[in-house]
C-alpha cells in the first residue's frame, strides 16, 4: 500500500528516512511521499534521504532550532502553534495517490512525543484517508521522564489515530549493548518489518504470478477497529533458480512455477514453521497474542517457494493460537532469495510492557511532583540563614 509518511522527532525522522533507503533499495514501492518535522534543527540536517523541501522546523520562535528537550507538553504546544507549517508540507503530497497516512515517532522524548498525537488528529479531521501511527517506546535504561513521557503519549497517541503500531526499544536491545549504540541496526528490524507488512498491497499486477496476493484493503481492514498492534517476522533463505521449474527465471519463461518444480511438503512445512516462528518470537511489541482481535499473514519469497497450503495452513493455526475467527492471509510475491513471514496482530490486549510502563510513569511521576512541593521549602532552607541575620541586598 502507499502511504505518506510522516516523522515527528528525531527518532520519526530517522525511521522514515530508513523507510525511503528501504522502498528504494527494495523497489517496493510503499511511500509515496515522506515528511520530517522537528524542533531541532540538526536532527533535520542529519536526514540522507528525505528531500529537503520537505523537512519543516517549527517552533523557532521558542526554542529557536534547538529541540524542546524531551519536554513532550511544549512539543505538543509548538506542534499546535506551527500545524500550519506542517500542513504545508502535507500539501505538497498528493493525497489522492496515498492509502494512508503513516505518522512516525519515539514517545519517550519531546517533539515526536508531544507531536505526533497532535498532527494526527489534525490529519483525521482534514482527510477521509485512514492515519495510522507507528509507536517507538524507549527502553526501560533511558529513565523515568522518557518512560512518563512515552506512557502520556501512548494514551494520546491511541486515541488519535486508527490504529497504533508499536515497536519496542527494550525487547530489541541486544544484551551489553546500549540501545543508543544499537539504533542503527534497531531501525533496520522496523523497516524490514514493517516495509515487507505495506510492501504486501503494492504487487504490480505483472508480478501478480501468485495465488492469492494481499490487497492494500486487507491491510486496511486487518488495522480498521482501531487500537494498538504487534508485527512479528521470521525468514529463511532459499534457493531462488533451484529446482528446474518456478524460481526467478520461470517468471521470464512463462512457466508459472507453483509447486511444481519444488517438493510441495517441504514448501508447505517451511512455510508453517515460519508462521510459528513469526508469531511466537520476538514481536515488534511483545505481548500474549492469545485475545488478539484479528491478524494478518504476508507471506513473501519467490513465487516457486509459495504455496496456498502452507499459508491456509498458517492462517488456521494463527486463528487457533489468537482465538479470532478474522485472520486474513495471502501472498507477496519478491525477487529476494528468501521466504519471510510477516504476521500483524491488531487489537491486542495483554500486553505487560504497557503495564510496566505505566507502573514505572506513575512512580515518576510522584517523584516529580513530590520534588515540585518540597523544592520552595528546601531552597528557603538553604538560602537564609538560621537565625534570620542576613538581609538580601534588594
Ligand atoms: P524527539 O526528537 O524530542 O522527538 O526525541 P527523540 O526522537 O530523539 O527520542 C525519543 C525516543 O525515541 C528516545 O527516548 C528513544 O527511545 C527513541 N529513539 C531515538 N532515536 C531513535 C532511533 O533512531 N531509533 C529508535 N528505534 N528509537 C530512537
Amino acid at each position: 500500500m502507499k502511504l505518506a509518511m510522516i516523522g515527528f522527532g528525531q527518532a520519526g525522522g530517522k525511521i522514515v528516512d530508513k523507510f525511503l533507503e528501504y522502498d528504494r533499495n527494495t523497489d517496493s514501492g510503499i511511500v509515496r511521499s515522506a515528511v520530517a518535522v522537528n524542533t531541532a534543527k540538526a536532527d533535520l540536517l542529519g536526514l540522507e534521504h528525505i528531500p529537503e523541501e520537505n523537512r519543516v522546523l517549527i517552533g523557532q520562535a521558542r526554542v529557536k532550532g534547538h529541540g524542546v528537550g524531551a519536554d513532550n507538553e511544549l512539543g505538543a504546544e509548538i506542534a499546535e502553534e506551527d500545524i500550519d507549517e506542517v500542513q504545508g508540507a502535507i500539501d505538497n503530497i498528493p493525497v489522492h495517490e496515498v492509502d494512508a497516512f503513516l505518522v512516525v515517532a519515539g514517545l519517550g522524548g519531546g517533539t515526536g512525543s508531544g507531536g505526533s498525537p497532535v498532527i494526527s488528529k489534525h490529519l483525521k479531521r482534514i482527510y477521509t484517508e485512514p492515519v495510522y501511527g507507528l509507536g517507538v517506546l524507549p527502553g526501560s535504561d533511558e529513565g523515568g521522564i522518557y518512560t512518563l513521557n512515552a506512557a502520556r503519549s501512548f494514551q494520546t497517541f491511541v486515541r488519535e489515530v486508527d490504529n497504533l503500531m508499536v515497536f519496542d526499544n527494550d525487547a530489541w536491545r541486544k544484551t551489553g549493548e546500549s540501545v543508543e549504540g544499537g539504533y542503527d541496526h534497531i531501525n533496520e528490524e522496523i523497516v524490514r518489518r514493517f516495509g515487507v507488512l505495506f510492501g504486501a498491497g503494492e504487487v504490480e499486477a505483472g508480478d501478480n504470478i501468485a495465488e492469492s496476493v494481499v490487497d492494500s484493503s486487507e491491510i486496511i481492514n486487518t488495522l480498521d477497529g482501531g487500537g494498538v498492534s504487534t508485527v512479528g517476522y521470521a525468514s529463511e533463505d532459499v534457493e531462488v533458480t533451484s529446482g528446474g521449474g518456478g524460481g526467478l527465471l520461470s517468471r521470464f519463461t512463462g512457466d508459472d512455477g507453483g509447486d511444481d518444480g519444488l517438493d510441495t511438503a517441504n514448501t508447505t512445512n517451511r512455510i508453517t514453521s515460519l508462521v510459528r516462528k513469526a508469531a511466537l518470537g520476538r514481536l515488534t511489541l511483545p505481548c500474549e497474542i492469545e485475545g488478539a482481535e484479528r491478524a494478518l499473514l504476508v507471506m513473501a519469497g519467490p513465487p516457486a517457494h509459495l504455496n496456498r497450503k502452507g499459508i491456509e495452513r498458517g492462517r488456521k493455526w494463527l486463528e487457533e493460537q489468537t482465538g479470532s475467527m478474522e485472520v486474513r492471509g495471502g501472498d507477496y510475491p519478491t525477487n529476494s532469495p528468501k521466504v519471510a513471514a510477516s504476521i500483524l496482530l491488531a487489537g491486542v490486549h495483554n500486553v505487560p510492557r504497557i503495564k510496566e510502563l505505566q507502573q514505572v510513569a506513575i512512580e515518576a511521576q510522584d517523584n516529580i511532583d513530590d520534588i515540585r512541593e518540597q523544592s520552595d521549602g528546601n531552597l528557603q532552607n538553604l538560602v537564609e540563614d538560621d537565625e534570620d541575620e542576613l538581609d538580601p541586598l534588594f
